[in-house]
């Protein structure tokens, strides 16, 4: 091995520890962020391509850290993955996103679903299924209007624990979508093996769709399998309308992205809603 001067490991050591440092910080200060109440949700619309209609939204979490500002979930979701603050995040994204969905239901607010993330350490743990429960029941949520997300690798360490909390979801009416579909192992196995409802193909395929024929060959023939298997088919990041028009000719049938609006408040989600047209 390279022998390393005395400079070279500080200069090592020191960079790791900022790096360390901050995470140090974020998970610390993670701890006291539900209870300070400086998470909440917004919502951002899913688009009915046919008729151009918000028909559905996705939840998402937003951390305002009091001297830090917005952190975003990209940085803040994967170091509470690795302790067990994610099992308390993902309660109150649960117990917000069932409260919120039943409030516009109330309110004869029109849509047809509202999907949330949750992180494949939560299905590891076997309380996920009776806490999803608890709020189906509390709210009183018709069947297959609430929606999942997950990322595959959560399908690929299959465990008992997992498969049989999705089948009891399922069972419930609570929905289950594959998140980033394409990147990853995107086996076709799962589709048969697990009760999936939807897929998304992840934004990475949509971004260049225009000038990469590579990317939409494989966005169609997502679409394809999607549709011919009778699963629902959503393409997210689609920020233009070349993409849209080709994603529409593609005969995809929902799309999220900043074309159609960026994620937003409750009560903007709430408008959106309630509009004729979105765009
Ligand atoms: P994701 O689940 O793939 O969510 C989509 C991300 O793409 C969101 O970023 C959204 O704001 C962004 N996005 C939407 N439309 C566009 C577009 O047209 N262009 C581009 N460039 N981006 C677009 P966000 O909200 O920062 O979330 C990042 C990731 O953090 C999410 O990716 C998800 O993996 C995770 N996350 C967010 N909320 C939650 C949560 O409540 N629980 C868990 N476990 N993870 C969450
Ligand atoms: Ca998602
Ligand atoms: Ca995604
Ligand atoms: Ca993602």
């Amino acid at each position: 091995a390279k022998q390393l001067g005395i400079g070279e490991v500080q200069l090592f050591s020191s960079s790791m520890n900022i790096e360390t440092l901050k995470s140090f910080q974020i998970e610390n200060d993670l701890r006291n962020a539900i209870e300070n109440n400086e998470f909440y949700l917004e919502y951002q619309p899913i688009i009915d391509v046919y008729t151009q209609k918000a028909v559905g939204a996705e939840a998402l979490i937003r951390w305002k850290h009091p001297v830090w500002g917005k952190i975003s979930p990209g940085e803040f979701i994967p170091i509470a993955e690795n302790s067990p603050i994610i099992q308390d995040i993902s309660e109150f994204v649960i117990k917000e996103v069932y409260r919120q969905t039943a409030e516009w239901m109330k309110e004869g607010v029109k849509f047809n679903h509202i999907s949330f993330n949750l992180s494949p350490k939560n299905f590891l743990k076997n309380n996920l299924f009776n806490i999803i429960k608890t709020n189906v029941e509390k709210y009183n949520i018709p069947q297959d209007v609430m929606k999942i997300e997950i990322t595959e690798g959560l399908l690929l360490r299959e465990t008992n624990v997992v498969r049989d909390q999705i089948e009891k979801l399922k069972a419930i009416g609570v929905n289950i979508a594959l998140d980033d579909y394409g990147v990853g192992y995107s086996s076709i196995n799962y589709l048969k093996q697990y009760p999936i409802d939807t897929l998304k193909i992840d934004k990475s395929f949509i971004r260049h769709i225009e000038e990469e024929s590579v990317d939409s060959v494989v966005v169609q023939s997502i679409i394809d399998l999607a549709k011919g298997l009778g699963r629902k088919v959503v393409a997210e990041g689609v920020e233009n309308r070349v993409q849209f028009d080709m994603l529409k000719k593609m005969r995809c049938d929902f799309i999220q992205g900043y074309l159609f609006g960026k994620p937003v408040s409750e009560n903007k989600m709430k408008e959106i809603f309630n509009l004729e047209k979105v765009h």
